[in-house]
């Protein structure tokens, strides 16, 4: 059998293990530390705006304490892109509120402009108005930042940017990770750079990014006793999982390029394929290219694929399924216009390691053609 072909594994520098010796021999064993602070400013310096990073836990925790930030309770409406990971919604769910669903436009598969501002009218009229909105930029591809920001300003409306994929992106030459009133990064096994797990909240306030490290260390109030009065989470970064990611800022670069050339890689191979397509940069967008996806004739066509490279040991899998079409939100409001719905049937995400050799490369590109040739 041949060596498996993972969709996106780790890839370590090398530099990781100094910072955890570090910690070790400092005994800074715990939820804070010189790496902690140190991978804060790291990303502070990456993003390279006026912004303020809380490393935490997850992604997931992240967004969890932006909706509490944001002031979303129980019974507030919060709007999420359909076609993104569970992870994006679950924490609404969390806070005790509602997800609304919104679908994609066709140009990047993020949230579609005019399906969100209908979605907006519509639960005005309907007596309430949404806390937030969730909007993600898909396999690291940027959402319309502009189009987006435009109808969130007119109505009031603070947005989270799900960056979690897209570290490393650009939109007009501004980094993902500092479009949103608040942002989230994701530092989980199979993102750009991994922490093992781990996350972060970007922060445009120093205030926001106290609160944030208040209610992730148990919000203890200043007291010598433990004094409470709010309610806290557990949801730090471990000083050692933090020397993981000093180690990783420092190849984030090449491994974007890597990314992106796997990307140009598919593109050159399947150039003279009609069946098989791809989604480009619109023009002022840099995707980071996280995930390489491929769009097919249908549904069929899509599965035998998939098929076809498991029997070869090569991983891949279909697009992230609408939240919308997710038996846990059956009953959530949603407003579509199919386009999730449609890429969700045909769309394949290759394997897209940092770490892929030529060779591998070539093992999935000749899989596919082989199909191809033979039907
Ligand atoms: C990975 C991911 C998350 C969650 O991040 P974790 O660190 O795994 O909790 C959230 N949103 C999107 C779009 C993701 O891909």
């Amino acid at each position: 059998m041949n060596d498996k072909i993972w969709l996106s594994s780790p890839h370590m520098s090398g530099k990781e293990q100094f910072y955890i010796k570090q910690a070790f021999d400092a005994n800074w064993i715990a939820p804070l530390g010189p790496n902690v602070n140190g991978f804060e400013s790291d990303i502070e310096n990456y993003l390279n705006e006026d912004i303020h990073v809380a490393a935490l836990a997850s992604g997931t925790a992240a967004l969890h304490l932006s909706l509490i930030i944001l002031g979303v309770t129980a019974g507030d409406e919060v709007i999420c892109q359909t076609k993104t990971f569970s992870a994006s919604a679950n924490p609404i769910v969390y806070q005790g509120a509602s997800p609304i669903f919104v679908d994609s436009e066709p140009d990047t598969w993020n949230i579609c402009p005019e399906q969100l501002e209908r979605a907006v009218k519509d639960r005005i009229a309907k007596g309430k108005k949404p806390k937030a909105i969730i909007a993600v930029h898909l396999y690291g591809m940027p959402y319309k930042v502009n189009e987006i920001r435009e109808i969130a300003d007119r109505y009031a409306i603070p947005i989270i940017e799900d960056s979690a994929e897209a570290l490393g992106s650009s939109y007009k030459n501004q980094k993902c990770g500092t479009f949103g009133d608040l942002s989230i990064l994701s530092f989980n096994g199979n993102k750009i750079i991994t922490t093992s797990g781990g996350g972060a909240l970007v922060c445009r306030t120093k205030e926001q990014k106290q609160k944030a490290v208040f209610l992730s260390t148990q919000a203890r109030d200043d007291a010598p006793h433990y004094e409470h009065t709010h309610i806290g989470y557990n949801y730090r970064m471990s000083n050692i999982v933090a020397g993981i990611g000093r180690g990783q800022m420092t190849i984030l670069d090449s491994h974007v390029e890597k990314r992106r050339s796997n990307f140009e890689f598919y593109k050159k191979a399947f150039k003279d394929n009609d069946d098989i397509s791809f989604l480009f940069e619109p023009k002022g967008y840099f995707s980071n290219r996280w995930l390489s996806c491929i769009s097919l004739p249908d549904y069929n066509v899509r599965e035998e694929i998939r098929l076809a490279l498991g029997k070869e040991n090569i991983e891949s899998r279909p697009l992230w399924k609408p939240m919308h079409a997710q038996p846990v939100f059956k009953d959530a409001p949603s407003y579509l216009n199919g386009v999730s719905d449609a890429i969700f049937e045909t769309g394949l995400c290759l394997p897209s390691g940092s770490n892929l050799t030529e060779s591998q490369l070539e093992r999935v590109t000749t899989t596919i053609n082989q199909y191809f040739a033979v039907c």
